[in-house]
C-alpha cells in the first residue's frame, strides 16, 4: 500500500468512479499531507477503496489516478516499463503504414519518422508526454512525479532500449514548472549527442531542434489532417496560421500557389527553411509567407474580394477556460466566415480548433450559423480529430481536443 491516504469528497469520488483520473484540490476531503509527486491511496469519504494515484501538492489537479489496484512505490518503476511498453506497441500496431519505420534511418525516402509516443492520460501515464522526431525523441514531465528523480530515471531508461539508436532531451515548459512549483531547469539532453534532426511528416521534411528552437515542437497531431487537406486541397490555396509550415507545404505539393500567414517571424523563418527541403516536390511556385495578424489579414483580403479554392484555419486554443468559450466562438466564426466568403465554390475549407473546452457540436454550429451568415450552401466532407497517435479515451473529453472539418462550399 502506498504510505498516504488522500480522502476525496462526493464530487471527487463520482468523477472517479466515472472513470476520469483526475481529482481537483477543491475536491479533496480534509487535508492532504502527502509528499510531493508521491503514490497515493485514494478512497472516498465513508474509506472505501477507489484507486492509486499519484499525488502534486501544486498542481489544481491534485491527484492523477494510476491504476484502481492497490500499488507500492517499489512497484511504481515497474508499473511504469508496462506501460511505456505498450505505448510504443500501439504506435507500432496503428503504424503498419504511416509509422513503420520506428528506428531512426536517413531520412531521405522515409514516409513518416515521427509520432507522439507517450500521450499522458491517454497511455495511462498522467504527467508525461514523449514525442518522436525522427532520431530525437522529446520527453516532457509535466507533474511532479514524472520530474522526480527515480522516476524520470526509468522513463529515459525505457525509452533507450526502445529506440537504442535515438538521442533523448527533456524539454521544459517554464510554465508548467511554475504551476507545479517545481524549481526551475534548462531544457537538455538526457542522452545521445543530437538535440536537432530533419524529420518527415508523410513525406514532407521538416527541421527540429529540440534546444534552441520555438516552445512547441511541430504539431505531430495535425500529421493525418495534412495528408486528407492535400487530398482535398487544389488552385490558389491560402494557410492561415501556419506556423512553420505545416499545412502549406503539404498543399504546395497540389495547389497551383499557396500563400500562408502567421504573426511569428521565428515560426516563419523555420518555415521557410522548411519550404527549401520539399521545393522539389512542390508545384506551386515559391510559397508565399506573410508575417501578420490573421484577422487583420482575412478582414483586408475579403474587404479587397479576394478568392481562394482552397483555405486551412488552424489557430491556437481560443478557449484556455470554459467561461472563454463565448468569446473563443466569436473569434472563430470571424476568422470562418471570412474565409466562406472568400472561397469559390467548390472549394476547400480545412477549419480547426485545438481548444478541448469548445466541442465539436459548437464548432460545428459556429460554422453552420458562419455558412448562413456567408450566404453559403456548405457540405461538409470529413469531420476528424487528432492523428491515431493521439488516441482519445472515452471518459476523458480532454483527450479529444482536436477539431478538424473539411468543408465545401457548393453555392
Ligand atoms: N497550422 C500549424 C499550427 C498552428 S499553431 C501547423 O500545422 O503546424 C497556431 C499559430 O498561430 C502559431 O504559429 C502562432 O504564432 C499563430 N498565431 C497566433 N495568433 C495569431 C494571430 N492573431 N495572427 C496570426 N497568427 C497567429
Amino acid at each position: 500500500m502506498a504510505d498516504r491516504t488522500i480522502t476525496v469528497n462526493h464530487r471527487g469520488a463520482a468523477r472517479l468512479r466515472a472513470g476520469h483520473p483526475w481529482v481537483y484540490r477543491s475536491d479533496l476531503a480534509g487535508s492532504a499531507d502527502a509528499a510531493a509527486g508521491t503514490l497515493v491511496s485514494v478512497r472516498d469519504d465513508r474509506g472505501r477503496w477507489l484507486g492509486s494515484a499519484l499525488y502534486s501538492s501544486a498542481s489544481q489537479i491534485a491527484i492523477r489516478l494510476l491504476s484502481s489496484d492497490d500499488l507500492t512505490e517499489e512497484a511504481l518503476p515497474n508499473l511504469l516499463r508496462e506501460r511505456i511498453a505498450s505505448a510504443v506497441q500501439f504506435r507500432r500496431q496503428i503504424g503498419d503504414d504511416a509509422l513503420a519505420d520506428l528506428e531512426p534511418r536517413e531520412t531521405q525516402g522515409t514516409l513518416c519518422d515521427s509520432y507522439r509516443v507517450i500521450f499522458s492520460e491517454a497511455d495511462l501515464l498522467p504527467g508525461l508526454i514523449v514525442d518522436k522526431y525522427n532520431d530525437v525523441i522529446s520527453l516532457q514531465a509535466l507533474t511532479q512525479a514524472f520530474d522526480r528523480d527515480d522516476l524520470r530515471a526509468v522513463v529515459v531508461e525505457s525509452l533507450a532500449e526502445h529506440f537504442p539508436a535515438a538521442s533523448i532531451v527533456e524539454r521544459v515548459d517554464p510554465h508548467i514548472r511554475d504551476l507545479e512549483q517545481l524549481l526551475a531547469r534548462e531544457s537538455q539532453l538526457v542522452k545521445g549527442d543530437l538535440s536537432k534532426t530533419i524529420f518527415t511528416l508523410n513525406g514532407v521534411r521538416f527541421h527540429y531542434d529540440a534546444l534552441t528552437g520555438q516552445k512547441t515542437g511541430a504539431f505531430l497531431d495535425q500529421r493525418e489532417n495534412y495528408a486528407a487537406a492535400e487530398r482535398y486541397a487544389h488552385g490558389e490555396a491560402l494557410d492561415v496560421f501556419t506556423y512553420q509550415g505545416g499545412f502549406a507545404l503539404h498543399l504546395a505539393r497540389v495547389c497551383s500557389s499557396v500563400t500562408a500567414v502567421d504573426a511569428s517571424r521565428p515560426a516563419l523563418e523555420v518555415a521557410e527553411e522548411n519550404e527549401k527541403l520539399n521545393r522539389d516536390q512542390h508545384r506551386a511556385g515559391e510559397i508565399e509567407w506573410i508575417e501578420a495578424n490573421a484577422f487583420d489579414l482575412l478582414k483586408d483580403y475579403a474587404t479587397a474580394s479576394r478568392q481562394y479554392d482552397t483555405i486551412v484555419l488552424d489557430p491556437p486554443a481560443f478557449a484556455k477556460t470554459k467561461r472563454a468559450v463565448p468569446t473563443a466562438l466569436r473569434g472563430y466564426k470571424e476568422l470562418n466566415l471570412r474565409a466562406l466568403k472568400m472561397l469559390r465554390s467548390g472549394g476547400t475549407l480545412v477549419t480547426c480548433s485545438c481548444s478541448f473546452h469548445v466541442s465539436e457540436a459548437e464548432f460545428l454550429e459556429m460554422l453552420g450559423s458562419a455558412a448562413a451568415d456567408a450566404g453559403r450552401v456548405v457540405r461538409v466532407l470529413e469531420r476528424r480529430g487528432a492523428s491515431s497517435d493521439h488516441p482519445v479515451l472515452l471518459n476523458v473529453p480532454e483527450t479529444a481536443y482536436l477539431k478538424c472539418v473539411i468543408c465545401q462550399p457548393l453555392a
